[in-house]
Formats: structure tokens, sequence, C-alpha cells
């Protein structure tokens, strides 16, 4: 058994599920968990939907009707009218508009997860009728029957044993009936069979849990990319594909932000030993990157950028040294408001950080520590990880920036820059000329 996972850029349109159904054709002979996210820019679309919803703008509901709209428009090109389709996508449509007729609840985050579920919940509906529409039998799995998380909404924390038992109870013996089973990613459940979702660009995530719970013989995440690059295309010209990387080189990327993979797919699949590919959807037959071992290739420098971060400067009111206790406040607070530390720096009087600015609960930080130590902030910096290191690249990265803060630990430097246009940027030539 393997598991593949389609993105939202993979189905973004009609065009993107007859493409997904072509490449699932090739692989029909083969037991696949097929794990989807929601088409194109949906989850955006349906975050928009929440925050009209909370603030009462009386917007929310024409917001949502246009997006179920934009997916009627995709259905209409798949199937004939009265397709049984239609009804069970409108099932779920009418979920939201029932929380849309509701007071918003006053926990956002949990008001949130039970309407963006919505997109991963329709994109499979789909897929999996276009999939058996073209003879290709699917069962759709609802993803929350064997997802258990704790009621963390927006940012669920997996419970492995539960979810295990459930894979094994509820989705192995599905392949009696058919070779393909859809489902969502991004969302589970809560014991109380309430949804949650397991934090933007969660689907990823999700393959690797179906892929631990079933003992996968590998995974597949498949993008509009050729693989994995030494870095963000959309930033840098002259990338190179690399073809194989090792799960500690994969999780030193995506830890440090390659928004690629999501930063939590890789643990689970390195623990059971699962090869992971990342390949491209709009050329399937080319190899991709293969995530696998620990055995290190000779990489060449991977450059990864964090946008929109935050440096703290934070000493103590009465200019005591900043010492063990301090710090144990200090990352007790940051670890109870998730608020995560890139990077940081210790003097005797002061201590830095490095962390994403997330609105909120940055100045939420602030605030509570304030009894005891100052704050100075300075926003709209980058992060820029670069692994394996040469002076070169070093030397063209901090072209035209100011670098606040910088580190170099073995074969890893890390620098925290000040604005970059990105046009500026995407001048610069990872391989060391000017283009
Ligand atoms: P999905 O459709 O699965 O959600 P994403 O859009 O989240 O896919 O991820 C793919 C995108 O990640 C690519 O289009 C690319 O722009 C971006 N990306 C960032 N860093 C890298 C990298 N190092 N290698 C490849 N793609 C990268
Ligand atoms: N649809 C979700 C998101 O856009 C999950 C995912 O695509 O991975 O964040
Ligand atoms: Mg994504």
């Amino acid at each position: 058994m393997k598991v593949f996972k389609f993105g939202g850029a993979s189905l973004k349109d009609a065009a993107g599920v007859k493409n997904v159904a072509s490449i699932l054709q090739r692989y029909k002979d083969e037991q696949l968990v097929i794990v989807v996210s929601a088409m194109g820019k949906t989850t955006n679309a349906l975050e928009e939907v929440v925050a009209a919803h909370a603030k009462q703008t009386g917007e929310a509901q024409k917001l949502f009707d246009a997006l179920k709209e934009r997916h009627y428009t995709i259905m209409r090109e798949l199937f004939d009218e009265g397709d049984d389709v239609f009804a069970a996508v409108n099932d779920t449509f009418v979920e939201g508009d029932w929380v849309l007729e509701e007071k918003p609840a006053d926990n956002y985050d949990y008001m949130y997860d039970q309407i963006v579920c919505v997109g991963e919940l329709v994109s499979s509906k789909i897929t999996g009728a276009y999939l058996n529409k073209i003879g290709l039998k699917t069962q759709w799995l609802d993803a929350r029957d064997v997802v258990a998380t704790d009621n963390t909404y927006r940012e669920g924390w997996v419970i492995w044993d539960k979810t295990r038992a459930n894979a094994e109870k509820i989705v192995a013996p599905m392949f009696a009936q058919s070779n393909f089973v859809v489902t969502q990613g991004f969302i589970g459940s809560t014991s109380e069979n309430f949804t949650t979702t397991l934090g933007r660009e969660g689907s990823d995530y999700s393959a690797a849990i179906f892929s631990f719970c079933l003992d996968a013989e590998s995974m597949s995440i498949w993008k509009d990319v050729p693989g994995v690059l030494n870095a963000d295309p959309r930033l840098f010209e002259n990338t190179v594909k690399l073809d194989r990387l090792s799960y500690k080189e994969a999780i030193e990327m995506t830890y440090y932000g390659a928004q690629v993979i999501h930063p939590k797919t890789i643990k689970p699949l390195q623990n059971k030993n699962i090869p992971m590919f990342v390949k491209s959807f709009l050329n399937p037959d080319a190899p991709g990157t293969e995530i696998s071992s620990d055995t290190e290739d000779n990489y060449p420098p991977i450059v990864v950028v964090e946008k929109n971060q935050a440096l703290l400067h934070i000493s103590t009111l009465d200019y005591s040294f900043v010492a063990e206790q301090h710090m144990a406040r200090l990352f007790r607070k940051a670890a109870d408001l998730r608020i995560f530390v890139n990077m940081m720096q210790n003097t005797a009087i002061s201590f830095t950080i490095c962390v994403p600015n997330v609105p909120d609960r940055l100045e939420q930080f602030v605030r509570e520590i304030s009894d005891e130590f100052k704050v100075k902030m300075e926003e709209g910096l980058e992060l820029i990880t670069i692994r394996h290191y040469t002076q070169e690249t070093i030397d063209n990265l901090k072209k035209g920036k100011i670098v606040l803060f910088e580190e170099r630990i073995r074969s890893t430097m890390h620098m925290v820059v000040k604005n970059i246009p990105v046009i500026e940027r995407r001048e610069t030539d990872l391989a060391g000329s000017k283009s």
C-alpha cells in the first residue's frame, strides 16, 4: 500500500482533477490511500468567510456562496447534471451554512476548524466521484474517523495510538473493496467529534500520518515543481533539483521554513523508514526527489528564506543578569503562546530571540512578561538559513541587505536580515554570477 497526496495546486480546476485522475490511472493496480487538499486557494477563501462571520460584517454567507459556486462550476465540467456528487457536495456545504446561521462561537479557533474543513471535504468528494466516473473504483473515507487529535483547534496534536488503531480498524479493510481510498488532508477530530485542523499546509503531514499508521511502502506528494529544489523558485533563479535527500536534511530544511513540505511531515516517515517522493504532477514520469535513509550526499548550498520575522531584545527591568530562571520563564511563556523560537543569543544582560511575527501573540508575550522584562522589538525581518554554505553564497545573499544577527553552526548558517525587495532578490543567481 502506498500513500499519495495531491495539494491544492494540482486540484485547482476541472483540468487539474482530470490530470490527477490520469496520474492515478497509471497506478490502478496498486493499493493507494489518496490524500487531497482543498482545491486551489479554497482554504484562504474559507479563512475570509470565518473572519467575516466572527466580525459579523454581513459578508460571510456571500463569500461562502461564491466559493460554493466556484466548486459547482468545476463540477459541471466534470459531471453530468443530476450526478449524485452534486447532492453529496451540497450536504457538506449545508453544514457550513448551519455554522454561519449561528452566532459566532466565542472560541475563534474552534469555529475556524468547523468551517475551514469544508474545503477538503468537498474536494475529496469531487475527486472520489470523478475517479469512480472514469472507472477507477474508489471509496471515500472521512479522515476525521481516523485522525484523532487533542482539542488544540487550528493546530491539533495527533493522538498516535488512537489514530493507528482507527487506521487499522477502518482503512486497512477497505482495500478488500477497492484499490483506491480517497480521503482529506489537514483535518482530524477530537474525542468529542469536533473537527480540528492540523495547521496551514498540513495535508502533507496528514499523508505522513496515514503512511505511518498503515505502514505504507512509500509516500508521494505531487507538486507543481520538479521536486525539492535548493531554494524557493519564486525567490531565486537558477535553482537546482535535489535528486536525493536524507531525512535529516529534509527535516532541517523544512524546520527553517522551506515551504515545499510541511515541517511535521518527515519525522513519522523517518521513524518507520518509509521513503518519500516529491514528484511533479505536470511531469509524472520524471523521478522527482527521493527522501530516504540517513546517508548523506554531497549537497549544494541549500537556501531557505522565512519571511515576517521579528527580533525581540529582552532585558531585565532591574538590570540583573539574564539567568537560567529568567530563560525558563521566557520559554514557558513562548511555549504556552505557541511562539516558535527560530534563533536565540544571550549576553550577560540581554537575551535576543528571532520569532515568526504572529499577529496578537507577540504583543501578548511582551505584555505578559512586562512585570519583569523590557522588550525591544524589530519587525519586518527575514530569516535566511543556508545549509552547506560557501562564502560565495553568503556574499551573494548579503548583497544589498543589512544583517542584524548571524550565526554559524557546523554546516548551517543563519542570518536575520532587514527589508529586501523581492525584485532585487530575483536577480541573485545562486550559482554566483549576476543574471
Ligand atoms: P501544494 O499544492 O501541495 O499545497 P505548495 O504550494 O504548498 O504545494 O508547495 C509547492 C510550492 O513550494 C512550489 O510551487 C514552490 O513555489 C514552493 N517552494 C518553496 N521552497 C521550495 C523548494 N525548496 N523546492 C521546491 N519548491 C519550493
Ligand atoms: N488546504 C490546507 C491549506 O491550504 C491544507 C493544505 O493544503 O495542505 O492550508
Ligand atoms: Mg500547500
